[in-house]
């Protein structure tokens, strides 16, 4: 087993299906019939199970909600069902889900093949939420060209902004989600995507008849670099709030601003006991930080302008003056952001997941 991120998305779906084969999982494989990869490769959401059918209890764990950010929680993943950590409890069934938005996996962006962030897709279309002041900011987050120049003035008039409205609004305009801008940053869509459809349709199946269930949804870019910090979406007197600090100690709460995360909309887990209303779930995630917050909404910001450019011109844009193509050092840069490729990283980010996923099993097998 290697001690390294996966180069790729196909890279590190072969070593989560041969880890999970090892491990003596039952697999299943959702092929996304709406897209490809940049090799034209199978795009899917692969769930591996260990357990009994019958689980009074299931512990679901969630890599690649948001791309990218897959490289991380898919080694996660890929360790555990191959590590020594893995023994099958009575009662209890663990599930992985790879790659829940595997086209941002595999094209190295952290949304799908509309732009759309896939934690902002999880709301009523019908009366999607206003988020006004982005509107203000959206010339500057996207701008019309991405050349060295025109990144300059639109980063300077953006931390000016920041300056005025303050850092935490500005966190909270920017990321908290929008629905009008889908060459923006944060951008929740029009209607549910293939991968929201496809946790609605399948969310039933991956926990059967348990009772009791358990989240950990797995993501990177927030926070220092190494961290795990998890995350509630309700408020801390919410009973999944209540419950996740009983099982984990420190539970950061994205309303109540103790989190690194701004309070959002649409993100999956708002709808946990939509999903599986007849179960007692306690879902978090877990989010670990790779490098400055300005580096990552650069990244997100060159992420927004290249899908812009693709769809104006028909194709990927050609090289510039500079004779460099954008795309691929673009797809750097955010692959930079959400995924360390120094190994220290992954040693920093694998015991905080232990403790996390230990702590879970010892609750839900208790
Ligand atoms: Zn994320």
């Amino acid at each position: 087993m290697t001690d390294r991120l996966a180069p790729d998305y196909t890279e590190a779906r072969r070593r989560f299906l041969a880890a999970a084969e090892v491990a003596g999982a039952a697999v299943t494989s959702h092929p996304n019939p709406e897209a490809v990869g940049p090799d034209g490769e199978q795009l899917a959401v692969d769930v591996a199970r260990i357990g009994p059918a019958d689980a009074r209890s299931v512990l679901v764990v969630v890599s690649g909600t948001h791309g990218v950010e897959g490289f991380a929680g898919s080694a996660l993943q890929t360790r555990w069902l191959t590590g020594p950590t893995v023994e099958v409890r009575p009662g209890l069934a663990l599930v992985f889900v790879h790659a829940l938005n595997p086209y941002g996996f595999a094209w190295v962006k952290r949304t799908n093949e509309d732009n759309v962030d896939l934690n902002r897709n999880f709301v009523d279309f019908a009366d999607p939420p206003a988020n006004p002041d982005y509107a203000e900011l959206a010339p500057l987050l996207v701008p019309d060209r991405w050349d060295e120049a025109t990144r300059q003035t639109s980063t300077e008039a953006l931390l000016a902004e920041a300056g005025r409205r303050g850092f935490d609004e500005t966190q909270r305009i920017i990321s908290g989600g929008q629905y009008d801008h889908q060459v923006g940053v944060f951008y929740g869509g029009t209607a549910p995507v293939w991968s929201h459809r496809w946790l609605r349709d399948h969310a039933p199946g991956l926990v059967g008849p348990a009772g009791r269930v358990g989240v950990i949804d797995l993501h990177t870019g927030l926070g220092p670099w190494g961290h795990g910090e998890l995350i509630v979406t309700p408020g801390r007197d919410h009973p999944i709030a209540e419950r996740a600090r009983r099982w984990w100690g420190d539970v950061r709460s994205m309303v109540d601003g103790d989190s690194v995360s701004a309070e959002l909309s649409g993100d999956w887990l708002n709808v946990v006991e939509e999903l599986w209303p007849a179960a007692e779930v306690t879902a978090v995630c877990l989010e670990y930080g790779t490098v400055d917050e300005v580096s990552v909404l650069q990244a997100l910001r060159g992420e927004a302008w290249l899908f812009g450019e693709s769809r104006r011109l028909g194709h990927e844009p050609g090289p510039g003056d500079d004779g460099e193509a954008p795309g691929p050092a673009i797809r750097a840069q955010v692959r930079a952001a959400f995924a360390d490729d120094d190994p220290a990283w992954l040693d920093a980010i694998r015991p905080r997941f232990d403790e996390v996923m230990v702590a879970a099993i010892d609750q839900l097998a208790g």
